[in-house]
């Protein structure tokens, strides 16, 4: 993934490699005004994140500031605004190359329009509102057991304060359950391998009678249809819940995954987390 912002004086280009939420690679090419430099800053995809809505924001309403940093290291780069629509950009990048260290501080500003196509670019990371994390082509997680789901979604939650509790069939008390999912609008079934009892969980309910569900076969190992599930809660500093994750493990090759996750907008939302 490549993104690009040049204005006549100034040009940066990002190459961001995600491989995992916390070690991420950012190449970065840099020229001010003929100061340039190229070199890596390592990041985590939090972090990433957080700089994608900052600037965001800073495009929008010429305030704040947004600024990648490193989370061991001291490189940065800075961006903020005046009320007339100059973007400000500074830092201080550095590399040590075959012994050789080499450090660049630079400063320069531009017009708001030069941002317009970078914050854009970056926008496309987001799907449904939240940043790809995990690549999912590239890297399978594998689990032993059900309770592997609690470490994955914590992970891939970016939440270590996460919730997480296991599905288990009302009538019979097993854990593994066939799924039938819609992304598009976000609703989920389980139901049972060993009895048949099924569940629509959480608050899908509502959603479910426009929704065009599809039974789930993994996608590794292109049998399986039966998965252990755990739900998952981030909490707002209320306690209620602001984000649901569901997390699902393939019973057959151990295959990690969250086929769906939602923000709710609503609260009180006790009822809901208790619908599982
Ligand atoms: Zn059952
Ligand atoms: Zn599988």
């Amino acid at each position: 993934m490549e993104y690009k912002l040049e204005s006549n004086t100034f040009s940066l280009v990002l190459n961001l490699d995600i491989f995992y939420s916390d070690n991420s690679t950012l190449k970065i090419i840099l020229n001010s005004n003929g100061f340039c430099a190229q070199t890596f800053m390592r990041t985590d995809a939090k972090n990433f994140k957080t700089f994608i809505s900052d600037i965001e924001n800073l495009y929008n309403t010429l305030k704040g500031s947004a600024e990648i940093t490193e989370p061991y290291g001291n490189q940065s780069i800075k961006f903020s605004a005046d009320k007339t629509g100059h973007i400000f950009v500074s830092g201080h990048l550095s590399a040590i190359s075959k012994g050789n260290f080499q450090s660049l501080e630079f400063k320069n500003s531009f017009d708001q329009t030069c941002l317009k196509s970078f914050v854009s670019s970056l926008k496309e990371l987001k799907i449904g509102g939240k940043t790809v994390m995990i690549d999912k082509s590239k890297k399978y997680w594998t689990g032993d057991s059900a309770d592997d789901i609690s470490e994955y979604l914590r992970l891939y939650s970016e939440d270590d304060k996460i919730d997480v509790k296991p599905v288990i069939c009302h009538s019979c008390g097993n854990d593994s359950f066939e799924l039938r999912v819609d992304q598009n609008e976000d609703v989920i079934q389980v139901k049972c391998t060993n009895c048949g009892t099924k569940k629509i969980l959480l608050d899908c309910d509502e959603f479910w009678e426009d929704a065009k569900p599809r039974l789930r076969k993994c996608s590794v190992c292109k049998s399986c249809k039966s998965y252990n599930v755990s739900v998952g809660f981030t909490r707002r500093e209320n306690g209620s819940v602001k984000w649901v994750y569901i997390g699902n493990r393939c019973t057959n090759c151990g295959t990690l995954g969250s086929y769906l996750d939602w923000k709710i907008n609503y609260e009180p939302t006790d009822e809901m987390e208790q619908n599982i």
